[in-house]
């Protein structure tokens, strides 16, 4: 049943700081130990890394029908470099512990990687778990000298009975392979360059979600995401508006350029567990996928969710230039526009408030761009529990330009906040359209980054 899946070959790129290091075993030709990725800020030492454990574990991992969908790791080895496994197995079994802590630790969401074990080991102890964890499997290759392209592994552990549709199979190979996605006929993420951030990048292909792009910017690429630079970056979707939501499983995110109308979560992954909230992880957003996209609406349509008061009126971006419609390029979703009119100060909100906590700081975020030229501030207006408004954080006031940038507000929850509203503000006297997308509101207390928040871009 599975569809032949494109193939993603990897870029190398060099420069990542070594956290990771590994002898190669005696007599090997073959060296696959590969740098982890550190930003957006360092992963923890090895001894620090949770260890995933095993979800499931089969009495036959080669007939898994009726079980719970999950991933199987494969060490996979042919004769002209050897049967490393011993030598790698809890250095392959430490990445998979890697892999789930940075989807753990992307957002504020609980959220692993359900994996699939082998009986006959004592998992109490790690060699235990690495073991019943990491199943060896030899290779014939045709020709060993070249590159090994994925669907050798996928005949191979098909021909070899790991077949089963609810198995994702993520492939280590001790010999020169190919970083890649693949199905037909089973799913494989394979890697020859092993670390944590590459393999998550092949497994999350799996799933039909492409590179990462900046949703609301044309053929721009999100640089700081582990779909687009899994050298460096191990992080999922900080902006939860690419591939990624797991505030809202049911949304879906166009993943791959217009025309295409693949349509996917991540979130909602089988072979994940359900995100749960919340806990402390480095992204977070506390709007709606509606709010944060204006997910989907046709042209001419009411923008779901927002409201308008002053001097302005609003409708979903009808169509137009490719630069105006970020539609066009990318993804099928419409930006909101914005008319501004000069007889007043002009207010674009989100009618939801969601609540906030006071003494903790919060960031909103939007993308803003103008064909003509005009200014706008972002606001962030506290209300108490009895729907009073408090106060008004404001940016700085912003001349749009015919770029989509991104602007942001922060400030932190006065005494007495109980929820707070969103706001584009345009001064009085001015006539001009401008178009917003891509909204965000984060809580700044992850711990981990310099205000607590994502970084800009
Ligand atoms: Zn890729």
């Amino acid at each position: 049943m599975s569809a032949q899946l494109n193939r993603f070959i990897l870029v190398m790129a060099a420069g990542a700081l070594v956290v990771l290091t590994m002898a190669t075993p005696a007599g090997a030709v073959f060296d696959p130990i590969a740098t982890e990725p550190v930003a957006p800020y360092a992963q923890p030492v090895d001894a620090s890394v949770p260890k995933r454990g095993c979800t499931t574990t089969p009495a036959d991992p080669k007939n898994t029908t009726g079980s719970t969908p999950a991933v199987q790791v494969i060490y996979a080895w042919h004769d002209g470099n050897g049967n490393n496994y011993e030598a790698y197995v809890e250095r392959i079994a430490k990445i998979v512990d890697r892999m789930d802590w940075l989807l753990d630790e992307s957002t504020n969401y609980d959220q692993h990687i359900k994996t699939s074990c082998r009986t006959g080991y004592d998992t109490s102890t790690y060699s235990g778990y690495a073991h019943a964890l990491v199943i060896p499997e030899k290779i014939e290759l045709a020709d060993p000298a070249a590159e090994n392209p994925p669907e050798v592994m996928a005949d191979d552990l098909a021909a070899a009975g790991y077949d089963d549709a609810n198995r994702k199979y993520v492939v280590f190979e001790d010999f020169d392979g190919t970083g890649t996605a693949h199905c037909g006929p089973v799913c494989v993420a394979t890697a020859d360059e092993w670390d944590s951030g590459t393999m998550m990048h092949e497994l999350i292909h799996l799933h039909n979600v492409d590179h990462a792009k900046v949703t609301e910017v044309p053929d721009t690429l999100a640089v700081n995401d582990v779909m687009s630079s899994q050298y460096n970056d191990w992080q999922v979707d900080q902006e939860f508006n690419n591939y990624y939501d797991p505030s809202e499983v049911s949304a879906l995110f166009y993943t791959s350029n217009h025309p295409s109308t693949n349509k996917v979560n991540l979130a909602a992954y089988p072979q994940f567990t359900t995100p749960i909230c919340c806990d402390v992880g480095y992204s977070n957003d506390l709007l709606t996928a509606q709010e944060r996209t204006i997910e989907a609406q046709a042209p001419y349509s009411f923008p779901t969710g927002f409201s308008v008061s002053g001097g302005g009126w609003m409708q979903i971006t009808p169509p137009g230039a490719d630069n105006q419609v970020s539609a066009r390029y990318y993804d099928g979703r419409r930006s909101l526009t914005m008319n501004v009119q000069a007889h007043a100060e002009g207010f674009l909100s989100i009618t939801r408030r969601p609540a906030v906590t006071a003494g903790q700081r919060y960031k909103f975020f939007t993308r803003l761009t103008t064909g003509a030229s005009g200014d706008v501030k972002l606001r962030l207006s506290w209300y108490n529990g009895s729907n009073s408004l408090i106060s008004t954080s404001d940016s700085s006031l912003y001349a749009l330009t015919s770029d989509w940038q991104e602007y942001n507000v922060s400030a932190i929850a006065p005494s007495g906040t109980a929820t707070v509203q969103l706001s584009v503000v345009s001064p009085s006297g001015q006539n001009f359209a401008y178009l917003t997308d891509s909204w965000q509101l984060n809580h700044c207390n992850n711990g981990k980054t310099v205000d607590g928040c994502r970084i800009d871009g």
